[in-house]
């Protein structure tokens, strides 16, 4: 079936304290994430920057009048489509190469981007994964899902644990979040309480049985979480909470995992 093409790719929306949320509504849930853009003094974050399949650049023109900083929670390619149409990229070291030199072409749609074995986990955690494309639209009437290519950053500059982020007048630093994947970082600003979290937390199925995710690694991941004086987390997908549902998702995670954990490695 043919996709229809989309008027517009990219929505937005003004979640107050100079942060942006926007998200690309032809995109498949398991595959639409949270794109943040946080305004600064001296320059501007950008927070992950979806698939990529339409520019992300042009769409938030309207917000930008400053240089972009556009930071990668982790490398996954519904975080990461779009920085390479940015200055400057920020990522964690371990998962830096996936930026400076992805795989060549893609394709979008599900059968021949998944595996069965992968298919099958993501389903088993909560998600729907339709035959046919992750789009369910195209962003113009040239775009071949089949084709598609994700390019390389400009400049990439691999940060780790404690390294900041700044924008002239706010202040993140780097959380190393590993589990989801093993580069997976959040960004914290201890003063406002604010966790940009990636796929390390989110309100919706975690997954952490993906290739390259680390069960022991998340839990550790959930229980350093679980100690912060967070007040509103940012996820990578899905709205955003505060405090008490934080402790709740977490408290979830921990107990269908830890047990299952202790058995294996008894
Ligand atoms: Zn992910
Ligand atoms: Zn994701």
């Amino acid at each position: 079936m043919a996709l229809p093409i989309a008027d517009r790719w990219f929505e937005h929306r003004s979640i107050g304290d100079g942060i942006t949320l926007l998200w690309e509504p032809h995109v498949i849930p398991l595959m639409r994430c949270n794109i943040w853009h946080i305004r600064g003094r001296g320059r501007d974050l950008i927070i992950d920057t979806g698939m990529g399949v339409a520019s992300l650049h042009d769409a938030t023109r309207h917000l930008i009048d400053k240089p972009v900083l556009a930071v990668a929670t982790h490398t996954h390619l519904d975080h990461v489509g779009g920085h390479h149409e940015f200055e400057e990229t920020v990522v964690h070291a371990i998962e830096a190469g996936t930026l400076s030199e992805p795989e060549s072409v893609i394709s979008l749609r599900n059968e021949a981007y998944f595996s069965a074995e992968g298919r099958r986990k993501i389903a088993e955690a909560g998600y729907d994964i339709p035959d046919g494309c992750m789009i369910t639209a195209l962003p113009d009437a040239g775009f071949d899902p089949d084709r598609y290519r994700l390019r390389p950053a400009k400049r990439v500059r691999a940060v780790e644990e404690g390294m900041r982020v700044d924008t002239g007048d706010r202040s993140f630093e780097i959380l190393h979040l590993p589990g989801h994947s093993p580069g997976s970082m959040g960004l914290w600003e201890a003063k406002t309480g604010t966790l940009f979290s990636g796929d390390a937390l989110y309100d919706g199925p975690l997954l952490d049985q993906l290739e390259d995710c680390d069960i022991p690694a998340y839990i550790r991941t959930m229980e350093r979480l679980r100690a912060l004086p967070v007040n509103i987390v940012h996820g990578g997908h899905d709205p955003s909470f505060g405090r008490a549902r934080m402790i709740e998702l977490i408290d979830d995670y921990l107990a269908s995992r830890t047990a299952q954990v202790g058995l294996a490695a008894s």
